[in-house]
């Protein structure tokens, strides 16, 4: 029988890494004000096989803590040892932010609005340089995990660019109940990976600062899917149904200021005048519905119980103009993570969606 080709050493920064083997390998960005240095720590997990090699980025907003405990527990699995190609992965790329535990670098600056980064640039433009010159530019395919602000959990779903087919076909693996394809916003990593030809996808799920162990679960499973996917893990992925693909998605926003509630839960599809929520005056003078008003699913919700008027109070993936929609968002249903999965953590804001349809 013939040998199947070994892979060659693997470099990063001035680290070889040797087939079979996993490294934790520090790359320099700057110094601190403190004159400690900041780095970058990426695990580089090489394969004895050669094969593709997948990026996996997580706290690229310091707060959103989901996405450093999907590839916590990506690092603790035991079938990697048996990969293909090179699995890259970063567990926090905003360090200061990450201590802090705030979505931006400690100059206020969105890390996410600084790529592609500069060499000459502040500390988080430095990052972002790093990061795309040494590691992004190393990679077949980005996986760049996320959250939604403190108090806006997002239901799981997968951010890809339109007209990308190896984007969709991967997202379609990952298998979210929703996949919105939409532009990236210049200076972001994904706007700055596409720029690169990269094949990326944004993993949106839970809210910041708070584990949701259901959509990390899915993050998990979805990222080991497309690994297998791109047959650097062998076997076959859990069979799930088709997410529904949406190229736009809309805020409804708090008709009045005052106490808001939420009558609807993540993951519900609603018709056009649905009443999603209502806003009541402290002073007991009445209540102001909150309607939808188009067809969505609702893909992200505030939790926060006071509102002015104008707040972003749920966020939407528009229905319009979707075939078949009522068929497709049933089997969505599917794709959704069980609240009775987490029974042993904290209860999760999912809808049953026994009531979808
Ligand atoms: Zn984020």
């Amino acid at each position: 029988m013939a040998k199947s080709p070994r892979a060659e050493p693997f470099q990063l920064g001035d680290v070889s890494v040797a087939p079979g083997t996993r490294e934790r390998v520090q790359l320099d960005v700057g110094t601190y004000l403190t004159s400690e240095s900041l780095r970058l720590a990426v695990h580089v997990l090489h394969g004895r096989r050669p094969g593709p090699v997948t990026l996996v980025t997580a706290a690229i907003h310091g707060d959103e803590t989901n996405g450093t405990e999907i590839v916590r527990r990506l690092l603790r699995e035991r079938r990697l040892k048996r990969l293909a190609g090179t699995l890259l992965a970063i567990p926090i790329v905003n360090r200061p932010g990450f201590v802090t535990r705030s979505r931006y670098m400690p100059d206020r600056r969105d890390l996410n609005r600084l790529f592609p980064g500069s060499p000459t640039g502040s500390l988080g433009s430095r990052l972002a340089k790093v990061l795309i010159d040494e590691v992004v530019k190393r990679a077949d395919v980005v996986i760049d995990l996320h959250t939604g602000a403190v108090n806006r959990p997002n239901l799981p779903q997968l951010r890809i660019s339109p007209g990308r087919s190896a984007e969709l076909e991967l997202a379609r693996v990952f298998a979210p109940p929703v996949i919105l394809a939409g532009e990236p916003r210049e200076g972001t990593f994904r706007h700055a990976c596409r720029a690169l030809g990269k094949t990326c996808l944004l993993y949106e799920a839970g809210e910041a600062l708070r584990l949701d162990t259901p959509a990390i679960r899915f993050g998990v499973q979805g990222v080991l899917s497309v690994l297998r996917q791109l047959q650097m893990l062998r076997g076959k992925s859990p069979i799930r149904r088709l997410p529904l693909v949406c190229s736009r998605s809309f805020w409804e926003r708090a008709p009045a200021g005052g106490i808001f509630t939420p009558l609807v839960s993540l993951g519900r599809a609603v018709e056009a005048g649905t009443q999603l929520g209502f806003v009541a005056d402290p002073h007991g003078t009445g209540d102001t519905p909150v309607l939808a008003s188009r067809p969505g699913l609702l893909i992200g919700r505030t939790n926060d119980a006071a509102a002015d008027e104008g707040d972003g109070l749920f966020h939407l993936a528009s229905l319009e103009g979707i075939d078949q929609a009522e068929s497709r968002i049933a089997r969505t249903a599917e794709n959704l993570p069980s609240a009775h999965d987490d029974e042993d953590d904290h209860p999760v804001p999912y809808d049953s969606l026994n009531d979808t349809i």
